[in-house]
Parts: C-alpha cells; sequence; structure tokens
C-alpha cells in the first residue's frame, strides 16, 4: 500500500511537468549486415555470398553491444600514454579502456584482418569486406590497427624469412593485447611510420636514417635514429618503418619487443588529441638506435611500403562505405519514428529528397567498395599465376586512387547531412552521429590526402597508360543502357586531351572517373530507381551542390524501402 501511493504521488508530483512523447525508440537487435540490402546483393555479385551466413552473425552482433556500448565507451574514454613506471623506469605503454580491447578481439576473432591471406575460398577479399563494412559500423577506430595488420602482410612478402616469421603471428586469430614478445603470446598487430615533421605526403622528405649492423642489404639488421609526427597504434608488436640508407630511403621492419625479450627503443613521445578517432591512440615517436631489420631491397622503402599502402587504401574505401551506412541508418531510423507538421518526417516529401540522396551516395560507396575489393582478389589470383600488369592489376591500381579520393571526399558531409536528420539530437553525443561526423575526415588525410590521390591516378597512368583503355573498359560494360552515363563518359575522355593542364584538373577529372564508374556498376547491377537518380543528379548535372537536390520525379518510395535499417 504504501510503495503503491508513494507511486501515485510520483506521477502527479509537481516536478511531473511533461509526458515524453514523439521520441524515436531504440535501434536495436538488428542484423547490421541482412538488413543492408546494397551490401547483401553486392557480396554475392562479387562472388562472396558464400560469407552471408557469417556476416550475418556478425551482424548481428554488432548490432548489439558492440554498437551500443563498446564504440561509445571506447572513444569517451581515451587512450592515456604511460611513459614512465611508478619507479621512473620508460614502459612507452599506452592504456586502453577494455571496450576497445572488446573490439580489437571482435576485429581479430572475425578474421577482418586476415581473412584473405588464411583463406581458401573464392573471392576473399570481397568477403572480407563484407565482414569489415558490418564491423565498421559500430565504431570506426579500430579499424586502424586492424586494416594496417591486414595490410602488412603483401609488404612482408617483399621479404621471405621475415614474412614466415610474422605472418603467422599477424594472421593468428587471437588477440592478446600485451606488450610481450609476440612469439610467446602467438599473436601480433602491425602499424606503420612514414610520416615525419617536415613531410608525410612527400615521404622522401623522410630523415630518420638506419645504420647497418652487419653488413646491411635486405633482411639485415640494422639502427634506426630518427622519429615519426604521426604513428598510429603505438601499442601495436611490430611496425614498417621507412628510413634513409646510403642506397637511399628503405623499409624496415621494427618490433616493439627484441628477440632477446626486452624493449626496443621506440619511444613514444605523446599522443596526438584529434578531431575524431578517439578510440584509437596515434602518437608521435622517437626512435634512439631502434633495432630493425631491411624488408626488400636497400634504397626500394617506397615501392616495398606502397603494397601495405594500397591495401590500407582500399579499407578507406570500405571504411568510407561503412561510415555512410551507419549515418545513414541513424537517419532512415530517426525519421521513421520521428513527427513533424503532423507526419512522420520520413514522410515529409523535402526530407524523402534529403534521405533519397544519401541513400543513393551510400549505395554508390558500397558498390564501388564490393567491386574494388574484387578488383584486389583477382589482381591477387593474376600475381600468384606471375602476371605483372594484367587488367585486374590495372584496374587495382586505378581504382584504389580513384575510390579512395571520391569516397573519402563524400563522406564528411554525408555524415552531416545524417546528423541534420536527427535536428537538433543529432548533434548531441548520445545520438552516436558527432562520432560519425568527426571520424568521416580521417580516411580522406590519412594514406594519401585528396590532392595526393587525385595525383596518384595521374602517376598510375604515366606508368601505365593502358590502364586507362582498362578503366573505360569497366565502365563501358554498361554502354547503351543509360544515355546520360554514355555522354558523361564521352566527356571524360575528352578530359584527358589536353595533358597540360591535366594536374591542375587532377581533381576534376578524377571526380568524373569515379562517377563513371559508380554509375556504370549502379546502372549493370543497381536497383533502377536509385541507378536513374544517380544518373540524373551526378551525371547529368539535374541535382544540387548538397544532397536533398534529386528531381522531383525520382522513385523515393522504391530508393528509401532498399535501405531500411530493419528486415
Ligand atoms: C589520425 C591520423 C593518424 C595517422 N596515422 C599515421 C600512421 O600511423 N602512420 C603514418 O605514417 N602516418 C599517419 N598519419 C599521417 C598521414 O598519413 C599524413 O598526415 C598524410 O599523409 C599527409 O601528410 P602531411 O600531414 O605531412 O601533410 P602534407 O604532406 O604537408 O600535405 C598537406 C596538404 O597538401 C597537399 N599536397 C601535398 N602534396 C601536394 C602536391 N604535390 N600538390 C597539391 N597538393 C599537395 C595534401 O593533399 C594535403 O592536403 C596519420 C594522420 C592522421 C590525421
Amino acid at each position: 500500500m504504501a510503495i503503491a501511493s508513494q507511486q501515485s504521488r510520483e506521477s502527479t508530483a509537481p516536478w511531473q511537468t511533461h509526458t515524453v512523447f514523439n521520441q524515436v525508440p531504440p535501434l536495436e537487435g538488428r542484423d547490421v549486415f541482412a538488413s543492408n540490402r546494397p551490401l547483401v546483393e553486392a557480396t554475392s555479385r562479387e562472388g562472396a555470398g558464400w560469407v552471408s551466413e557469417r556476416a550475418s552473425a556478425l551482424g548481428r552482433l554488432i548490432g548489439g553491444a558492440p554498437q551500443q556500448e563498446w564504440g561509445r565507451l571506447a572513444n569517451e574514454n581515451k587512450p592515456i600514454l604511460r611513459t614512465f613506471d611508478r619507479y621512473g623506469h620508460r614502459i612507452d605503454e599506452v592504456e586502453f579502456h577494455p571496450a576497445w580491447h572488446q573490439l580489437m578481439r571482435m576485429g581479430v576473432e572475425h578474421e577482418l584482418h586476415s581473412l584473405p591471406w588464411t583463406s581458401d575460398e573464392p573471392a576473399a577479399h570481397a568477403a572480407r569486406a563484407a565482414l569489415y563494412m558490418t564491423a565498421m559500423q559500430a565504431e570506426a577506430g579500430f579499424a586502424c590497427p586492424i586494416t594496417m595488420t591486414f595490410a602488412v602482410v603483401p609488404a612482408l612478402r617483399a621479404q621471405p624469412e621475415l614474412a614466415a616469421e610474422w605472418e603467422p603471428l599477424v594472421t593468428a586469430t587471437s588477440y592478446d593485447p600485451r606488450l610481450v614478445p609476440a612469439g610467446e603470446k602467438g599473436s601480433a598487430i602491425a602499424g606503420m611510420a612514414m610520416t615525419e615533421k617536415q613531410g608525410g605526403s612527400d615521404v622522401r622528405a623522410n630523415t630518420t636514417v638506419a645504420h647497418p649492423l652487419a653488413g646491411g642489404g635486405a633482411g639485415a639488421e640494422y639502427e634506426l635514429i630518427g622519429h615519426k609526427w604521426f604513428c598510429s597504434a603505438p601499442m601495436s608488436d611490430l611496425f614498417l618503418v621507412l628510413a634513409q640508407t646510403d642506397e637511399g630511403l628503405s623499409c624496415f621492419l621494427l618490433p616493439r619487443i627484441l628477440p632477446d625479450g626486452s624493449r626496443n627503443a621506440f619511444h613514444i613521445q605523446r599522443l596526438k588529441d584529434k578531431l575524431g578517432n578517439h578510440s584509437n591512440a596515434s602518437s608521435e615517436i622517437e626512435l634512439h638506435g631502434a633495432w630493425a631489420r631491411m624488408v626488400g631491397e636497400p634504397g626500394r622503402g617506397v615501392p616495398t611500403i606502397i603494397e601495405m599502402v594500397g591495401h590500407t587504401r582500399l579499407d578507406c574505401v570500405i571504411g568510407a562505405a561503412a561510415g555512410m551506412r551507419a549515418g545513414l541508418v541513424g537517419a532512415l531510423h530517426h525519421t521513421a519514428h520521428r513527427s513533424a507538421f503532423g507526419k512522420h518526417l520520413i514522410d515529409q516529401p523535402l526530407m524523402r529528397n534529403v534521405l533519397g540522396d544519401l541513400c543513393v551516395e551510400s549505395e554508390a560507396t558500397t558498390a564501388l567498395a564490393m567491386r574494388l575489393a574484387r578488383a584486389y582478389d583477382e589482381a591477387h589470383a593474376d600475381a600468384a599465376a606471375g602476371a605483372d600488369s594484367s587488367d585486374a592489376q590495372l584496374f587495382k591500381r586505378l581504382a584504389t586512387a580513384v575510390g579512395k579520393y571520391w569516397s573519402c571526399k563524400r563522406a564528411p558531409n554525408h555524415a552531416f547531412e545524417c546528423l541534420e536528420c536527427l535536428g537538433g539530437a543529432g548533434y548531441v553525443e548520445e545520438s552516436g552521429m558527432p562520432r560519425i561526423y568527426r571520424e568521416a575526415p580521417l580516411a580522406s588525410i590519412w594514406e594519401g590526402s585528396g590532392n595526393v590521390m587525385s595525383l596518384d591516378v595521374l602517376r598510375a597512368l604515366t606508368r601505365a597508360p593502358r590502364a586507362l583503355e582498362v578503366f573505360f573498359a569497366e565502365v563501358e560494360l554498361a554502354a547503351g543502357a543509360d544515355r546520360r552515363l554514355d555522354q558523361r563518359v564521352v566527356e571524360l575522355k575528352h578530359q584527358f586531351d589536353d595533358p597540360a593542364t591535366l594536374e591542375t584538373r587532377a581533381r576534376r577529372v578524377v571526380e568524373g572517373m569515379a562517377l563513371c564508374l559508380q554509375g556504370s556498376l549502379l546502372v549493370r547491377h543497381g536497383d533502377p530507381a536509385v541507378a536513374d537518380a544517380f544518373c540524373a543528379s551526378r551525371l547529368a548535372g539535374d541535382g544540387g551542390l548538397e544532397y536533398g537536390t534529386l528531381p522531383a520525379g525520382a522513385d523515393f518510395e522504391a530508393i528509401l524501402a532498399r535501405s531500411q535499417p530493419e528486415l
């Protein structure tokens, strides 16, 4: 009786000023993979349908604690640098919240870092892309070490004895964050350190020097002295590092723990205070005579490490698609439940245009990322068969740069528009949207900023002019299916007529390449309503500079239905 009357007093108490209504229910218990129809379709299309069940299991996991809690906790509790122990010994360790380790463990156990290197299944890169795109919707920060661990393998293979020692460790499916010898724990996480204070894009300006300890050369031991201005995931077990030798810039494998079990002279100066990506640690380091072994030939550091860089760029594209999907899901869910001016927001004509445009972009980026992943499958198969400039290899090289430039450029504004669909609530941390927004610009800067990627497209074409033919052959698989695409392809070809101004026009040219490739993919394989809206707005100019400017005749019903976050 006493409790009942207490409750009734609470409900009529003067501080009960209002009833909460017109708020959005939590989006829980979802299969993040199966409910992502464009991704499910692309996964099958690119030859990796066999991974669907596995991706669904991961999708159900991601839709639970990783998305709701781990990502938030890992970001709210930023990593802390412990330079010394309490007795004054240098330890250079970074302390993370347990949620970070849960994310890392989940990533490693689901083989996001290793699948293409260990699986005998076809289209393993495409399969991994589907898993990665699903997982990164929970949180993007842990993508950094997962990606670098994935990407280190092809570079390590330049030095077979080092690959024999380290590949089993970096592809292991157990995660152990302790800073102990990797052989002892049976697994390893990898990082990379190229950028220095005086230059990141222009790594040939590196001043870190490497002195041979006994003769030198490929695979030999060196001592490194210098600094690195950005070194993410500094708690990793090994790093690929660039340093100058007498023969020029060379690539080195630098372990944090030395073969005798002691710590390498890898000193973390401080952690970066970043715009976003808060869960992940990015550091400045100094190498005070750090022990390392050369990977690849002396003076061939850039061609050696570029194998790693290329694979990280692939992940930038997949990550951009993941970020867009995560933001879009938040926007679609919110607008489906929130009403204003007498209707659910999702039913307001102008909001349908905004959401539709965001769906189109998300689908186009997903299609591009998955096609690119297949290019990696095909290129690796050709390399295994002894080819070194097959069509697939040329396409992969060019489309990676094109895709990284464009998808990463489109991501920040996409995140912002998704955020705005939630109104004020989207600006508040607990919606999760600010985290997606802050993360969005990073992939565009990392591993080749916008201009550098555009120039990389031109470089790829200078090195292998046939790549352009291969690229257009892929785009023209859709020839005749949509006149707007056909017309845009003709215009794009003319963009190459005046080589003298190509560098100045590089962004515009690369944008055109990305749009034609995305258009071709959507016209061939996508939903007709999505392809039509894409061609009208992105290829034929019937759209504006902001999202929400699709032509009024677009089939919004069909476009929105495909991207609904719930099955
Ligand atoms: C969060 C974070 C984590 C990172 N982690 C790592 C890491 O783990 N390891 C690592 O090695 N690096 C890392 N980086 C560094 C990153 O790769 C570099 O910042 C990036 O490559 C750009 O180099 P920079 O900062 O020296 O800029 P700069 O090279 O000075 O470039 C500045 C601007 O000039 C443009 N530019 C450069 N050259 C040209 C040109 N020829 N024509 C026109 N424009 C040009 C660039 O596109 C860029 O916009 C990280 C960066 C961030 C933000």
